[in-house]
């Protein structure tokens, strides 16, 4: 082994909460390590995850809208066909720059980046074994833990890296599925089922409880599955699968009580899991909780001294952003003594069309929490921009604390709306009442408005409707 080279922070993994992470102590100061056994940095977002599914429903997107309703805009585009290698290979064009884009980043803020798999040596001690074997031995006094999540699997599901595949293969298919199976009515089922569906394949998800996108405000929830049926996807509830094979050229889905399924493709999609294989966490004396997670306090501090972890890898929300949140809180904490996150403000969205997004509390939270609210909610249907846009299903809600007006919680469904829920976030993360919302100027004629009318109609005002 090589001569220690020592550090004041090592990052083990490279993704959101890596990446920025260690970007995050360089900028105060610190000498900084990232270990990433994958060559590309970017974790699961950039490389397999946010990013390229983001590209492909864009484009899918753009190939559904040229085909059926360009022609509303009087724009006639005929033969419209696709050239899906074309819209693969824009996607690893993105990927690509964007991972390079951070390897630039690291350059710039000096941070050293490792090739190779780290694992713990005891406290203030990773070795990272590269490719062919080669072991080198980093010490420093904070290492950050950030190894992210991989995919649940599924028992009799026979995954085989193709046909029967997780969103990694989901994301890569060179030709467009006959018929697409989905296990799991989340996410990850609803995004990639829609780039598929909307390139011509035959979408059925396969759902275990009886409604789609658990967790997520159910009356967003009921109107998100109305359209994305009306879309085409066929959604069986309440199904529980127990297995999927490959059998020739088709693949064979078995469901409990029910008949199986023939398709030719499944996307397992039934959640992710935390990414602690191979880590070593016992030489520190770390355990897992019984979900997998790396238990952690308020400063991402495990239970070994100078040992911390971020992101995936524990609780809360497995998001891009909320990743970089705790890795930045983390940073913070240990090099100027501060450093939070609020998980409770932490936007949730989901890429589809129309696009759903959340923050804060839901009605469901809000009625189990026995907190009495008002509501206010206004259609994307009586928004000019919408109307003009041509997408107008969806609306806003609004939720407010009964007594003091403060904004508890808001449900989007409809056109941008990843976009428009960072002001209602801001405005929760200072405390906003609906009034200050609803007082705000807000420019016209713009999506914007209708999270204006809908905290003007927690007071019963909204004027446009
Ligand atoms: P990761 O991004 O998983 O990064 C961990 C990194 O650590 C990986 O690069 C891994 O190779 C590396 N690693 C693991 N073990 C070791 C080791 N021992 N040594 C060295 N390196 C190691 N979230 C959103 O917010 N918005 C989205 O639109 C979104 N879309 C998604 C779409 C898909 C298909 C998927 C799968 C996920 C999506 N997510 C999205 C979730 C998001 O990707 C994750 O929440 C986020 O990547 C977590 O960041 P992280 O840094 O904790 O972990
Ligand atoms: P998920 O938790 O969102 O959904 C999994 C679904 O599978 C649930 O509805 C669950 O009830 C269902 N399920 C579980 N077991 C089943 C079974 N045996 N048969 C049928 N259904 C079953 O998980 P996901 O969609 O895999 O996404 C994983 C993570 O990635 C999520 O935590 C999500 O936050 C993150 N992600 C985020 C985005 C985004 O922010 N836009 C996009 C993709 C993924």
């Amino acid at each position: 082994m090589s001569e220690l080279q020592t550090f004041d922070v090592i990052f083990i993994g490279g993704g959101p909460a890596g990446y920025t992470g260690a970007i995050r102590a360089a900028q105060l100061g610190q000498k900084v390590a990232c270990v990433e056994v994958e060559p590309r940095l970017g974790g699961t977002c950039l490389r397999v995850g946010c990013v390229p599914s983001k590209a492909l429903l864009e484009s899918s997107e753009k190939f559904l809208e040229t085909k059926n309703t360009l022609k509303k805009h009087g724009v006639l585009a005929e033969n419209v066909t696709l050239d899906l290698a074309t819209m693969q290979k824009r996607k690893e064009t993105i990927v690509t720059q964007l991972t390079g884009g951070i390897a630039g980043l690291f350059k710039k803020n000096k941070v050293t980046r490792f090739l190779g798999l780290g694992r713990l040596d005891g406290p203030g001690r990773v070795v990272v074994t590269a490719n062919d074997g080669t072991e080198t031995a980093i010490a420093a006094q904070h290492i950050i833990v950030a190894t992210g999540s991989v995919v649940t699997p599924l028992k009799g599901v026979e995954l085989d890296d193709n046909r029967i595949g997780t969103s990694t293969e989901a994301l890569a298919w060179q030709a467009v599925p006959e018929h697409l199976v989905v296990i799991g009515g989340g996410v990850i089922g609803l995004e990639l089922g829609s780039v598929w569906l909307r390139l011509g394949a035959k979408v059925t998800v396969l759902e275990y409880m009886d409604r789609i996108l658990a967790g997520t405000d159910a009356e967003v929830a009921t109107l998100a599955q109305k359209l994305f049926k009306r879309q085409g996807v066929d959604f069986k509830l309440g199904v529980r699968v127990t297995g999927a094979r490959l059998d020739g050229d088709q693949v064979v889905v078995d469901i409990a009580d029910a008949e199986s399924i023939r398709c030719s493709h499944v996307l397992l999609a039934v959640g992710r899991k935390p990414n602690t294989q191979g880590l070593a966490l016992e030489s520190c004396g770390i355990t897992t909780d019984t979900r997998g997670q790396i238990p952690v306090d308020g400063h991402f501090r495990t239970s070994a001294a100078g040992v911390y972890a971020v992101g995936d890898v524990i609780h809360g929300p497995m998001l891009a952003h909320k990743a970089e949140e705790d890795a930045v809180a983390c940073v913070e904490q240990i090099v100027n003594g501060y450093g939070h996150v609020d998980y409770n403000l932490v936007p949730g969205v989901v890429y589809t069309e129309p696009e759903i997004a959340t923050v804060g509390k839901s009605e469901e939270d809000l009625k189990k929490a026995e907190i009495s609210y008002r509501k206010g909610s206004f259609p994307f249907a009586a928004n000019a921009r919408a109307i003009a846009l041509g997408h107008t299903d969806g609306f806003v809600k609004i939720l407010a604390d009964a007594q003091t007006d403060r904004v508890l919680g808001c449900a989007i469904i409809g056109p941008r709306a990843g976009d428009l829920i960072a002001e209602v976030a801001a405005a929760m993360a200072f405390g906003a009442s609906s009034e200050d919302i609803a007082r705000t100027c807000h420019a016209h004629p713009s999506l914007a408005e209708v999270v204006k009318e809908a905290a003007l109609a927690v007071d019963g005002r909204a004027v446009n409707i």
